[in-house]
């Protein structure tokens, strides 16, 4: 397969290309997001290679399949970003890597909770700083908290156990309910409910016409005092506005996020010279109860081998012809 790569970044050539000599694929490293600017660039490859940030269109799947683009593989696992609709009109194969490292992601949103509790990324300027007070430092214990976790896939199933093992009571919030977390004692909630119970917030479920915005002032009302929520799912499951709004009024004791709605304008690029012309982002950072990292959550050796692993396992399958084991279908409910 010829391969045209986009939005990609030093780490993903050196996984790719550890991984390539068993492979036969042309792979073409683009470091520009796929747009309506850099879609040129696809012209001559029957496949291209995307992640997060790309969109995916129904202008830009028009476009790729009139330059003779194929397939899609996205090196991720959320696929909200493309139209599904409109690529299985085109005829064009979208494949994903469905779980590269679940503990990954889990394991950055426990980080983003355990930096917030105990303000380690304060006391790391403070000592380098040889400022030793200990003043305005006081956290908060996880241990013993209520936990409440919405999305018990591949992702929430790991942090769910992460959260058990810290000492949590661990209420799960999913359209299916999963009987292993169940039998470790993970206890199913309406969402209301488990809104209403928990103390710490975590999600973990896709961004859909559902999900989106399912943080918003009605449900913001519904939870405790001081809750504490972390996204490293998809931004726009939390209505930012509301949440500025609700940080005003210690309503939300403390946010940690991997991810932001408007994202694509800021992620994956380092813009210390450029003026900050989004607001709402300018404003989350002025919240000393605030952590945002930048979609790095899926950022491991273990995970970058995987999705090499998987894209390239992918690439093999859409030249067979044959089976698609990661293949993403438009559902009409979708
Ligand atoms: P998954 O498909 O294994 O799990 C998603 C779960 O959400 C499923 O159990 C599903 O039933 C549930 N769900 C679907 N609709 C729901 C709804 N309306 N309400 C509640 N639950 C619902 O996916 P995963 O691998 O666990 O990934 C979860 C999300 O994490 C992805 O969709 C992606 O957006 C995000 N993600 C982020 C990063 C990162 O680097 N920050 C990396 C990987 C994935």
């Amino acid at each position: 397969m010829r391969v045209a790569f986009f939005s990609t970044k030093s780490y993903d050539k050196e996984s790719f290309k550890h991984y390539l000599p068993d492979h036969t694929h042309e792979l073409t490293f683009f470091e520009p997001n796929l747009d309506s600017k850099t879609i040129a660039l696809a012209a001559g490859f029957d496949t291209i290679c995307s992640f997060v940030n790309d969109l995916l269109d129904e202008k830009i799947l028009t476009k790729l399949s009139e330059l003779g683009v194929k397939n899609i593989v996205l090196r991720c696992a959320g696929y909200n970003q493309v139209d599904l609709k409109k690529a299985s009109e085109l005829g064009l194969k979208i494949c994903r890597v469905p779980a590269y490292s679940p503990e990954a992601v889990a394991e950055h949103a426990l980080a983003l909770l355990m930096t917030l509790s105990r303000k380690t990324h304060k006391a790391y300027n403070r000592v380098r700083d040889n400022n030793f007070s200990i003043d305005g430092l006081t956290g908060f214990n996880i241990h013993g908290k209520t936990a409440g976790i919405i999305g018990t896939g591949a992702i929430g199933k790991a942090f769910c156990k992460i959260m058990l093992g810290i000492g949590c009571k661990v209420l799960a919030y999913d359209i299916y309910e999963n009987e292993e977390l169940k039998s470790l004692g993970v206890t199913y909630l309406p969402r209301e409910e488990l809104f209403a119970q928990s103390e710490i917030i975590s999600l973990h479920c896709p961004l859909t016409p559902e999900t989106f915005h399912l943080i918003n002032p009605k449900s913001l009302s519904k939870m405790k005092d001081e809750v504490v929520l972390i996204n490293t799912s998809r931004g726009a499951l939390i209505d930012t506005k509301a949440v500025i709004k609700a940080l005003k009024k210690r309503k939300v004791g403390n946010l940690g996020i991997d991810v932001y709605e408007q994202e694509e304008d800021l992620f994956f690029q380092n813009l210390s010279e450029e003026i900050l012309l989004d607001e709402q982002i300018a404003r989350l950072m002025t919240f000393p109860n605030v952590l945002i990292t930048g979609h790095q959550a899926f950022l491991t050796n273990e995970a970058l081998a995987q999705i090499a692993k998987i894209t390239l396992q992918n690439l093999d399958e859409l030249a067979a012809g044959g089976e698609l084991t990661n293949e993403v279908k438009w559902k009409s409910k979708e």
